[in-house]
């Protein structure tokens, strides 16, 4: 057992080291360090918690932790890059799961029933907008991780009048919320019972109604939920590190959104009351043009005589892993004193920075990753733009068709370069399921086949 003071130092400490944490991810240079603080800021968190006063039971306590540690390590050592957004969406969900949990078990506490006037109904607040938040974190991220997992489609689920329905409950819950704080006794867990059932369908629903191309939001506003739902857990449990916690996490969550929804060209306020992928009308496009393909040998002739050289990776080079010969190909080419750069759409990928780590991964040196915004001006006078394995981040749909569903989000303007080559497999669409002009363009040549083969046999005709 600790003294309160020990635990209070303790707590003040580790939430320096999450702010550290925190700061240390805004780059990717200290991206490691800022891993290491939030580890050690939790190790200390936990170890100020179990130890704590009133705490009892701490064998079982060690046996969960060992169990949990157990599952987390073999998880995350098994989950592929491509399947973190999943992975990432169904721990938010448990941090949702955690609040309702506590949220039940708080209200049914005796020493909650104990407490009385004021500091009473307070508590009971505290207790129903954890339970709340918690049940639409778990439901939302639940659904959230369906739709990125494939499992349940990407297309966004409309009703009509569905905003007048979340109204109407949400007006329910008040009432129901009204009703639990003056029940008598435990007679209010009926309420908390019907809110949480209530709020578990409003989290289905709110990512239901929010199509693929806009699921990037989705991540990390659930994960702004998480922390606040976190928060709330803290308030319940009068934990002042879960609140300081939860407060970070909710917060910072919520920055990211806004900066993705402007990244994105959508309104955040839609977001956060959901279905917002909806916004367009009419007909799309017809695809205009003829599409064309190329040989490896012949986009390996192209390279090499090109001066400029842009590389637009996507979701298709993570499920590929074609970030290690691309480097090799992007180091053969500079040896040739070719200017070449990565071009970084900030929704590349299936969660935010994905592109980044994996060229990261590959030792790519990040003063030639350039930006969506910093390499747009620079693209007309490109020679040869490669699109590998990208899809909707390079869609003209969304500057010239306004019936497409990603109309208004900023893409990396490919077709604006000389020549562009598209390595994918085939003409599918992308995670937005939208058709892509891009393809049809006059000076955009396919080059069919899996990312890295393509850039093996590239990478063969250039060396020999
Ligand atoms: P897209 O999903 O638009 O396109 C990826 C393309 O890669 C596909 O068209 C596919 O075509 C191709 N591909 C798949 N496997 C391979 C392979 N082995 N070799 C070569 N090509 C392959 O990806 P983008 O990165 O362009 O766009 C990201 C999309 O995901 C956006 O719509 C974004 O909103 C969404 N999203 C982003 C998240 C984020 O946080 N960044 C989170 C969730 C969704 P083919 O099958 O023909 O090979």
């Amino acid at each position: 057992m600790i003294e309160i003071g020990i635990q209070t130092a303790a707590y003040l400490f580790a939430s320096i080291l999450f702010i550290l944490s925190l700061g240390g991810l805004s780059s990717q240079e200290s991206a490691k360090r800022g891993v290491l603080y939030g580890i050690i800021g939790m190790l200390i968190a936990i170890v100020a918690t179990v130890l704590g006063q009133g705490v009892e039971g701490h064998i079982y306590i060690i046996v969960a932790i060992a169990i949990a540690a157990v599952i987390g390590t073999l998880v995350a050592r098994k989950v592929e890059m491509t399947s973190m957004p999943q992975l990432v969406a169904i721990l938010h969900s448990f941090v949702g799961l955690a609040a309702v949990l506590v949220g039940f078990g708080s209200y049914l506490d005796v020493d909650t029933q104990s407490i009385t006037g004021t500091e009473h109904t307070i508590h009971l607040i505290e207790v129903f907008i954890g339970v709340f938040i918690g049940a639409i974190t778990f439901t939302g991220s639940i659904r959230a991780w369906g739709k990125l997992d494939g499992k349940i489609m990407s297309n966004p689920l409309l009703y009509p009048g569905r905003h007048i329905v979340n109204v109407v409950l949400l007006i329910a819950c008040f009432v129901l919320g009204y009703l639990f704080t003056v029940a008598p006794g435990l007679d209010g867990m009926l309420y908390l019972y019907i809110m949480t059932a209530i709020a578990s369908f409003i989290g289905i629903m709110l990512v239901m109604a929010i199509g693929g191309a806009d699921m990037p939001v989705v991540v990390s506003m659930l994960n702004s939920y998480s922390g606040w739902a976190a928060a709330a857990a803290g308030f319940m449990l009068g934990n002042d590190l879960l609140i300081v916690t939860g407060a970070l996490v909710g917060s910072s969550g919520a920055i990211l959104s806004i900066i993705m929804c402007k990244a994105m060209n959508r309104s955040f306020i839609s977001v956060i009351l959901g279905g917002f992928g909806a916004v367009t009308s009419g007909v799309a496009q017809e695809m205009e043009g003829e599409v064309t393909a190329l040989n490896h040998e012949a986009v390996a002739e192209l390279l090499k005589e090109a001066k400029s050289v842009v590389i637009v990776p996507g979701y298709g080079m993570a499920v590929a892993k074609a970030q290690y010969p691309i480097f090799e190909m992007v180091q053969a080419l500079r040896k040739e004193g070719k200017d070449v750069k990565f071009a970084i759409h900030p929704v590349a990928g299936r969660l935010p920075g994905h592109m980044n780590v994996l060229l990261a991964e590959a030792n790519v040196p990040y003063d030639i990753v350039m930006e969506m915004d910093e390499i747009n001006p620079d693209l007309p006078s490109t020679d040869v733009v490669m699109v590998i394995g990208a899809n909707d981040v390079v869609n003209p749909g969304a500057q010239d068709d306004p019936a497409s569903p990603i109309y208004g989000m900023p893409v990396i303007e490919a077709w604006k370069a000389k020549t562009v080559i598209v390595m994918k497999r085939s003409m599918a669409v992308g995670y937005a399921g939208v058709e892509n002009p891009l393809f049809y363009k006059p000076n955009t040549e396919m080059l069919y086949g899996d990312a890295k083969d393509s850039v093996d046999k590239i990478l063969g005709f250039l060396k020999g």
